[in-house]
């Protein structure tokens, strides 16, 4: 998955038709995985801090957040639905 190169860690770039933003195989409607290192690297360096399971599914649909809230809360995984919505009002009134 990465590489130690002359001292510093190097990620490769995603593989060919995988997503762009996390570097994973999945659905343009699906959310990102939050554990990939290439998603947590690049979502660090623009926001400062890793992203959480929140923003990886921010561009998602209400109804696939809502399906994939519950497979993760089925993982033992807590999810904020209350930021989650206000996401999706906020890019409502965009
Ligand atoms: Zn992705």
């Amino acid at each position: 998955m990465f590489e130690l190169r002359e001292g510093r860690l190097t990620i490769p770039p995603p593989k060919d038709g995988a997503c762009p933003v996390c570097g994973e195989l999945h659905g343009r409607q699906e959310p990102h995985n939050k554990n990939s290192l290439l998603y947590q690297h690049r979502f660090r360096r623009k926001h400062g801090r890793y992203p959480t399971w929140e923003d990886a599914m921010e561009h998602c649909s209400l109804t696939v957040k809502k399906r994939f809230c519950e497979r993760l809360k089925r993982q033992g995984v807590t999810v904020d639905v209350d930021k989650l919505l206000r996401g999706l009002k906020t890019k409502k009134e965009e």
